[in-house]
């Protein structure tokens, strides 16, 4: 045992697309040693009030947070609120239009597969996860049920990623509004995974640039898969803008089978710093409240 402290400041529950409930979420962290957590589902803040329960219980701290998919220059990213209260009118409102977006795009990848004869539609995707933000990896789930895919990778590869015969596109808050309304519930907004929109490094930097621009406080420089390579080039891209450094894996249960809690593919590490960076700015936001 070191004396270092094992986070984790980005996961998902049941309450969007992973298998693990936010009570066995927070039991898992306890099991594995794990001292703090965020829950970070997308366009919902269903699982926090649970999370943080158990989380008192089992010596866990449990922090606030959401993933919102928001367009900028055309493209889909990934922006998370940290420290935002879950019961707040303001964010129910926030999140009403991107779910009723999924709804809309839901029952059109629903009516794609029945004209094709297959025998999925968005009432037996809501029996099956009551409450939860629907999404393709719940589609992925009946797919693999039916046969029709190996996993939930091999169902977006052949079904449903972009490209496929089932894809369709959603419409995304523009980036600038997602960071408005974070910020207006009195949350931190933190830019998600760079790495993973593959820009190239002047995009990367424009995107960064105006983020910084619309609000944003933070970066997710840690994350499951990234190297000490990449993450340096983060770091450097975090430094120049000013914006604090925080990390997580982006663990969703058996959805992203390899991804596992706090570890990510193996060797993730959040370092402390990371937690008391978010929790400092929370800090500050809400002041500002
Ligand atoms: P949606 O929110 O319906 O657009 O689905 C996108 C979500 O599915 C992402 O946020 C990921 O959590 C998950 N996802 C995307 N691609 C994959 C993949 N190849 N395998 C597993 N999960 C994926
Ligand atoms: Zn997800
Ligand atoms: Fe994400
Ligand atoms: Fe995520």
């Amino acid at each position: 045992m070191n004396g270092h402290r094992r986070i984790d400041l980005h996961t998902h529950t049941t309450c969007s697309d992973s298998t693990v409930t936010p009570a066995e979420l927070v039991k898992l962290a306890a099991r594995l040693g794990v001292d703090a957590i965020a829950v970070t589902d997308h366009d919902t803040m269903a699982a926090v009030a649970q999370a943080q329960s158990v989380g008192a219980e089992l010596g866990v701290e449990v922090l606030a947070g959401v993933e919102l998919t928001c367009g900028w220059d055309g493209e889909k990213i990934h922006l998370r609120g940290y420290g935002l209260c879950p019961e707040a009118p303001a964010l129910q409102e926030i999140l009403q239009g991107p779910v009723a977006e999924r709804t809309r795009r839901n029952r059109g990848i629903a009516a794609l597969m029945q004209a094709d004869g297959m025998d999925v539609t968005l009432e037996m995707l809501e029996r099956r996860h009551p409450g939860a933000t629907i999404g393709r990896p719940h589609f992925a789930g009946i797919l693999m049920e039916q046969g029709r895919a190996d996993s939930v990778n091999d169902a977006f590869r052949r079904y449903l990623g972009a490209g496929c015969p089932y894809f369709l596109p959603r419409q995304y808050l523009p980036l600038s509004r997602g960071v408005e309304m974070i910020r207006r519930c009195g949350g931190v907004a933190v830019l998600a995974h760079p790495l993973q929109y593959q820009f190239p490094h002047e995009r990367l930097r424009r995107l960064t640039e105006e983020g910084k621009r619309f609000g944003i406080a933070g970066m997710e420089v840690y994350y499951s898969g990234y190297l000490a390579q990449q993450r340096e080039v983060l770091q450097a891209l975090a430094a120049e803008f000013g914006l604090f450094v925080t990390g997580g894996s982006d663990f969703h249960g058996a959805t992203k089978p390899a991804i596992s809690l706090a570890a990510g593919y193996g060797n993730l590490s959040v370092p402390e710093e990371c937690l008391v960076n978010l929790k400092r700015e929370i800090a500050l936001a809400q002041e500002k409240q």
